[in-house]
């Protein structure tokens, strides 16, 4: 049995939520680059027709506006570091807009529009830094294009220079806006999908354990100053683990997917169902005492029976149910209040409902000496005495449980090593009612993840060394001995004592 804890390896978010730049941009900037660049083109036309410039100027400008966006396209796509090649992109606009104010002579209107656009796009692409790149690369492309171009100053401040400037001023950076809000949409509707991924369970989604403790936090100290009522249901469905072994675990999924259906169904909308784990509900109903909450929870324990969950058979559950009284004095009193009620209604023989009776069934001080003893069958003290021959079987906890985890037989140590109360016969409920009342061999790990590791070397190994360290600090160390399905479980060992407070 190790007893060491175990961590899920940290979960990683699947691609399509990594949203780098590359995801989004290529193929909306692409379209609006090669429009932009038209514009240009039509931006300047006017302008290099009244200055006169020579066929092979048109030539370049014409093949550069109407070429670049898909050269580029190409290298984006080819590109090891895309992001870093759009940046490049986004400063070679800068410089070829550059080159083209020598061209025009500084015509004004088209010059503000070029210098506008290409600033607009440095800033959403890159910010500040690409901004500041860009009002480089623009001058650097001042400075390619004047020994080609020549140095003339023609601001011409006319209505044709005005109007052809429009379409490149006006559509770019409504573009580029547009883009920007579609992003900006898109990420929200991911973090608030990120948001509801984090909260829900993904089999049955309901809240997840840490949402509804959180949602039961927030109930309580509501209550605690309005002095509300409210109360808590916790059920755990009754032999669940059979359904999974003699149907399969998909049947066992299945059952609880439409345990949790019933529960969204059957309950009201402001009441907050959550999965506690497992196959353990949890239940907050907000402004609800207890002679309502009653009425809910055995609507639901009804239905249990009037509809079943599995067509193989009726599945029942075991509730418990605790109102927010005044000697609660934190949330996770409350919840284990009900949790406590949901085991007596366990013990209690399953399929019930059980109040929180107040400093009832919570065994105070030690466990009581008379404990339990299930009928032997007459075969098994003998099978017993075999197997544990040589061990001083007076001084140490000895017991037998059969195939269905049911105690067969215990001797009074192990019955006071765990603090055994009466009723209580299955071993992970033995093992959980140490864990949560601290008491006897209350594990130092989650009893859950535990159980489930027990589970497993059972299966691999038929006689095996244990190791348990407990949450007051003593190790146990025994021998378990599987037997006709059964097993023996005894503990040699009390390696330490336990660690009394100061
Ligand atoms: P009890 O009446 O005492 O509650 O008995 P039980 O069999 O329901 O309780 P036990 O704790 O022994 O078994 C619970 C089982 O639930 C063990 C575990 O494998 C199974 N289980 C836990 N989570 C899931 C799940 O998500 N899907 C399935 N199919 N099984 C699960
Ligand atoms: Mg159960
Ligand atoms: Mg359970």
């Amino acid at each position: 049995m190790s007893a060491a804890p175990r961590t899920p390896p940290a979960q990683r978010l699947p691609a399509a939520y990594s949203l780098t730049p590359h995801l989004i941009y290529p193929h909306r900037l692409y379209l609006l680059h090669a429009i932009a660049t038209a514009l240009a083109v039509l931006a300047l036309a006017p302008a290099m027709w009244a200055l006169q410039v020579p066929p092979e100027h048109w030539l370049t400008t014409v093949a550069f506006g109407l070429g670049w966006p898909h050269l580029a396209r190409w290298r984006y796509r080819r590109a090891r570091n895309p992001n870093r090649a759009e940046m490049q992109h986004v400063l070679i606009d800068g410089l070829l807009a550059g080159m083209g104010l020598p061209l025009i002579a500084f015509n004004l209107p088209i010059s503000t529009a070029l210098v506008a656009v290409t600033c607009f796009a440095a800033m959403f692409g890159g910010g500040p830094r690409l901004l500041i790149g860009n009002l480089l690369a623009l001058a650097a492309g001042v400075l390619v294009g004047i020994p080609f171009y020549g140095l003339h100053w023609q601001p011409g401040l006319d209505w044709l220079s005005f109007l052809a400037s429009l379409p490149l001023a006006w559509v770019a950076p409504l573009g580029l806006i547009h883009i920007g809000f579609d992003v900006t949409q898109g990420l929200h509707h991911r973090r608030n999908e990120l948001e509801l991924r984090g909260w829900h369970d993904g089999l049955s989604g309901l809240f997840n354990r840490t949402h509804w403790e959180d949602t039961v936090r927030a109930e309580f100290a509501r209550c605690r100053r309005t002095g509300q009522a409210a109360t808590l249901i916790m059920a755990d469905l009754d032999h669940f683990k059979q359904i999974n072994d003699l149907y399969g675990h998909a049947e066992g999924d299945s059952v609880i997917r439409r345990f949790a259906d019933l529960l969204r169904t059957h309950v009201r909308d402001i009441d907050v169902p959550g999965r506690y784990g497992g196959e353990e509900f949890g239940i907050l109903l907000p402004l609800t005492p207890l002679p309502e909450a009653m009425e809910v929870v055995r609507r639901l324990h009804r239905r249990l029976h009037e509809v079943p969950l599995s067509r193989h058979r009726t599945i029942t559950a075991s509730f418990g149910v605790a109102e927010l009284g005044a000697d609660i004095d934190s949330p996770e009193a409350w919840i284990r209040q009900a949790d406590l009620a949901l085991y007596r209604a366990k013990y209690d023989g399953r399929d019930r409902i059980a109040e929180r009776s107040v400093a009832s069934f919570v065994p105070e001080g030690p466990a009581p000496q008379a404990p339990l003893r299930p009928a032997l069958s007459p075969r098994e003290p003998a099978v017993l005495s075999q197997l544990l021959q040589g061990i001083d079987i007076a001084d140490n906890p000895v017991a037998m449980y059969n195939p269905d985890d049911h105690l067969v037989m215990a001797n009074d140590a192990y019955i006071r090593l765990h603090g055994i109360p009466p009723g209580v016969m299955r071993f992970p409920d033995i093992i959980r009612h140490a864990h949560r009342l601290r008491q006897g061999v209350a594990l130092e790990v989650d009893a859950e993840t535990w159980l489930q590791d027990v589970q497993q070397q059972r299966r691999r190994a038929p006689r095996r060394i244990f190791s348990v360290a407990t949450l007051d600090g003593r190790r146990f160390q025994g021998i378990e001995v599987c037997f006709n399905g059964g097993w023996v479980l005894t503990t040699l060992v009390a390696a330490t004592e336990p660690v009394t407070p100061a």
